[in-house]
């Protein structure tokens, strides 16, 4: 999972508009965590299958994940490639699955909250509490590791003193508004399609554009890499290949200069006020690994019966988990999904027997009515 392809935040990718508009499948109590019955760590094709799987069940969730957008390796390695093996799709993209699997959860309203990575899990069955990196917190009942091989996130370069610059906003391993560059010096390094995209779309933005790459190839489709050659030769963007990164210069994290050096050791100083990094992603089962789950590397042993973990109330499915006969295909996955949520189910409504229904006959169930109540209504 290492290096490029890199993650496609491509300027013309927007993702989840209509999941974004929703979030109403929690409440939040004045002052408290979000609430809700399962909170599904990753967005990835299972775990939005799972979002699915527990709304035919009654029961409602909250998913979760590091990367901006939705559907996880699909859409961060290989949103244009078909996929084969999908049941009853011939042949459908790694982007076209997840708008599907989108319009398929739409009913139920997860609360979506994404580009944070969940960091902490505290408590027990019934009662769990989840932190993310930017301090949101959201207590469940169950939860759900849909977490492929960990949390995603960007290769960052090894220079000096990076963590300065980061904290600034003046190193970016991705652009949520363009706007902020406007007017702006920018260095783009990386060879693969996001940095060329993001070459190609911030000409007549930023003040001055520049391009990094250590190769003199890049990985991108031959079409947008013949644009680059022609706005470098209008003057539009200015290449600099082979060369690398070779440290950062500025003050109290603000970035005055991007230093970079040829192959054969020669030196440049490129003035910038922002450099955006481009080289790929890197997968980090991370938090998790603290969390007290037994683990077989990478990967979350589980009885297949109830895709349940070693501790109770923590279910894993997809990529993540760990069984005798374990496929990492989503079409698995998608089974296993459908399994723990009726084990969810179990475990929250012990006095409520589940019985088998087909889709056919039950249709679509509507959102049950929260089974939380605010602190104020719990004393009115
Ligand atoms: C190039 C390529 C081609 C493939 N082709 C096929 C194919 O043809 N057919 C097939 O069936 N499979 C294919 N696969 C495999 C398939 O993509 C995976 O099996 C599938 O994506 C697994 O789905 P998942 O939801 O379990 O995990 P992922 O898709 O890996 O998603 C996991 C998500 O969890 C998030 N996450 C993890 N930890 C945290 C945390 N702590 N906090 C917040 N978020 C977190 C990650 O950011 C990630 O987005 C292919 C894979 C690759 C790389």
């Amino acid at each position: 999972m290492q290096g490029e392809p890199s993650l496609r935040l491509s300027p013309t990718r927007r993702s989840c508009s209509k999941l974004d508009a929703m979030n109403q499948g929690v409440m939040k109590p004045d002052g408290g965590p979000v609430q809700t019955d399962v909170a599904i760590i990753g967005a990835g094709p299972v775990g939005l299958f799972a979002v699915f799987a527990c709304g035919m069940v009654g029961l409602r969730t909250a998913v979760i994940d590091a990367l901006p957008g939705l559907g996880g390796q699909c859409t961060a390695l290989y949103p244009e490639k078909p996929i084969y093996d999908i049941p009853a799709h011939p042949e459908i993209t790694g982007r076209g699955l997840i708008g599907a699997l989108e319009r398929q959860i739409a009913p139920f309203a997860p609360l979506i909250r994404l580009g944070e990575r969940v960091v902490a899990l505290r408590g027990a069955a019934g009662d769990f509490h989840l932190t993310t990196d930017k301090g949101a917190e959201i207590a469940a009942r169950g939860v759900i590791l849909a977490a492929g091989a960990g949390a995603f996130g960007p290769n960052r370069p090894p220079l000096p003193g990076l963590a300065a610059f980061e904290a600034t906003g003046s190193v970016l391993y991705l652009v949520d508004d363009p706007e902020r560059l406007r007017g702006k010096r920018v260095v783009i390094a990386g060879g693969g399609d996001s940095a060329l995209d993001w070459a190609l779309a911030l000409r007549g933005v930023a003040a001055s554009l520049t391009l990094v790459h250590r190769r003199g190839r890049f990985r991108a489709l031959p079409a947008q890499e013949e644009e680059l050659r022609r706005a470098a030769a209008r003057g539009e963007i200015a290449l600099r290949v082979p060369f690398q990164l070779a440290a950062l210069h500025g003050a109290s994290g603000r970035l005055e200069a991007v230093e970079i050096a040829s192959l054969e050791g020669g030196r440049e100083f490129l003035p910038a006020d922002h450099l955006l990094a481009f080289f790929g992603l890197a997968a980090d089962l991370g938090p998790i690994a603290q969390w007290g789950i037994e683990r077989e590397g990478a990967q979350i042993p589980v009885d297949p019966a109830r895709m349940e973990t070693s501790r109770p109330g923590v279910f894993a499915i997809g990529d993540v988990a760990l069984y005798p006969g374990k496929l990492k295909l989503i079409l698995q996955g998608f089974s296993e999904a459908a399994v723990a949520a009726r084990a969810l189910y179990a475990l929250i409504h012990p006095d409520r027997p589940l019985h088998q229904a087909y889709s056919t006959t039950t249709g679509i169930p509507p959102l049950p009515p929260t089974p939380f109540r605010s602190e104020t209504e719990a004393t009115a």
